[in-house]
């Protein structure tokens, strides 16, 4: 992969070049007016159906008759780069094809002032439509970060280091005789990842042409870094079209992996951070950080006598929703409950997701009436809003309790055990209500 005797920067720029050509998404340079300056044979195929008379030279041109705005979005975007567009569909005209129209995504990245670059995607099998946009979401962010540093490395079947190059050293800090013929986990922090892991990854590349991934990779001398790695598997020697994929001798080179160092050091907490804390599906705090804020709030409390109150709210018959529209319609319902929540919250309030249908919002500063009078905002905000999956409603309810922190109660703990049973009593009234904690009567004055 090293070709002795050139600057590295041309060495890599090279390597930049044939991972550009043989890679699993369609590639088109084109210049600001259209014109096509290089494309891969993948995008060649793509195209294939939309060139009339059998020449492809200005893209523009080529895609008018499925992206008739093309033109005028590139020509309007501003920033001196950037993504234009990301993954519209485009449904190509080839009504003879059996099984109905081929759909291609296409996403535009703006590279420089008189250069772009058009990345083509086939996604007409129905059933990889979903996990193919996700993944091209990713690799666009991947050539779209930094290419000074990444680490090119060729593997074998079976997923160990087969040859490397001066980068590897750079970004990793192995060297040669350390890491070939080592399984591609070294890179990756103890416990990372697991062999079954590891060969699942390779199926995976085998099976839609890549996988990438990202998170913390190790050095040699075991500091980590930030980073994405992207496995391809490798067309055979002498064969040009990345589709026609023949198993490679065990000890060949049969895939190409590519660590990035995707970040710097801010970066790195940050995105450690956001792991570490917040919740996937809603991007609220999770429930650490909901109880390392709680612990927070206590402290804070301590120190000046201010009210504290927590709504716990859960949402009503969720297993229904999950039944009668699917699961992801329920996560998407679950994320539009969070942007609402959002909307009805300040800033300073504390929102997390502590289950799987469950939430919590802590109120510094709020005393119980205030708490439950946001309780009946949110509520009724739900209530009339129906979240929207697939351009359809999905209406849905939630139920809230509502407690406020007092001296009787030594720690957040028992708010916490105060808010679930308002939320009990909320459920069994008959849901979509709030329900303030109520002292039982043995506990009143
Ligand atoms: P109730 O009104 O009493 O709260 O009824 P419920 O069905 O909401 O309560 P239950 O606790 O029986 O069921 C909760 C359901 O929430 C079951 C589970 O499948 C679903 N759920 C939990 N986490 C998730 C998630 O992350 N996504 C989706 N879509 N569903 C989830
Ligand atoms: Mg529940
Ligand atoms: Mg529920």
């Amino acid at each position: 992969m090293s070709a002795a005797g050139e600057p590295p920067d041309a060495q890599e720029y090279e390597a930049l070049l044939q991972f550009l050509y043989m890679a699993p998404v369609g590639l088109v340079q084109l210049a600001a007016d259209g014109a096509i300056q290089m494309l891969n044979p993948l995008s060649a195929q793509l195209l294939m159906p939309l060139s009339r008379d059998g020449g492809l030279t200005n893209l523009f041109e080529a895609l008018a008759p499925v992206a008739p705005d093309l033109r005028s979005r590139c020509a309007s975007y501003a920033e001196p780069h950037g993504q234009i567009c990301d993954a519209i569909r485009l449904y190509l005209h080839a009504g003879e094809q059996a099984g109905g129209p081929q759909v291609m995504s296409l996403s535009m990245l703006k590279l420089g002032a008189d250069r772009l670059m058009a990345v083509l995607t086939d996604v007409t099998l129905q059933d990889r439509r979903e996990r193919q946009l996700r993944k091209t979401d990713a690799w666009l962010n991947a050539i779209m970060t930094n290419i000074a540093d990444y680490a090119l490395i060729s593997l074998d079947r079976q997923g160990r280091v087969e040859s490397w190059n001066e980068s590897i050293q750079r970004v990793t800090g192995y060297d040669a005789a350390a890491i070939t013929g080592q399984p591609y986990a070294r890179f990756y922090p103890d416990g990372a990842t697991t062999e079954a892991q590891q060969l699942e990854r390779l199926r995976e590349a085998d099976d839609n042409g890549w996988t990438l991934d990202e998170g913390l990779r190790l050095r040699a001398d075991g500091s980590e870094f930030w980073g994405s790695a992207m496995i391809s598997p490798l067309p055979p020697p002498g064969d040009e079209a990345a589709s026609a994929l023949a198993p490679a001798a065990d000890d060949e080179a049969a895939y190409c992996m590519i660590i990035r160092d995707i970040s710097d050091k801010r970066d790195v907490s940050d995105n450690l951070r956001k792991a570490t804390y917040s919740d996937h599906l809603t991007g609220l705090s999770n429930r650490r950080a909901f109880v390392e804020a709680a612990d927070l709030e206590l402290k804070r409390r301590k120190k000046a006598a201010r009210p504290v109150s927590l709504i716990m709210i859960d949402a009503d018959h969720f297993k229904a929703i999950n039944d009668r529209h699917g699961h992801p319609a329920g996560d998407a319902v679950l994320s539009q409950l969070a942007q609402t929540m959002r909307g009805v919250c300040r800033q300073v309030d504390v929102l997390a997701r502590i289950g799987g249908e469950e939430f919590a919002i802590i109120l510094p500063s709020v005393g119980l009436d205030a708490a439950l009078a946001i309780a009946e905002r949110l509520r009724a905000e739900v209530d009339k809003t129906p979240a929207i999956y697939e351009q359809r409603p999905i209406a849905y309810s939630i139920s809230a309790g509502v407690a406020v922190m007092d001296d009787t109660l030594d720690g957040f703990d028992g708010l916490i055990k105060r808010a679930d049973e308002a939320l009990y009593l909320a459920k069994r009234r008959g849901r979509n209500q709030v329900a303030a904690w109520e002292a039982p009567a043995t506990e009143q004055p």
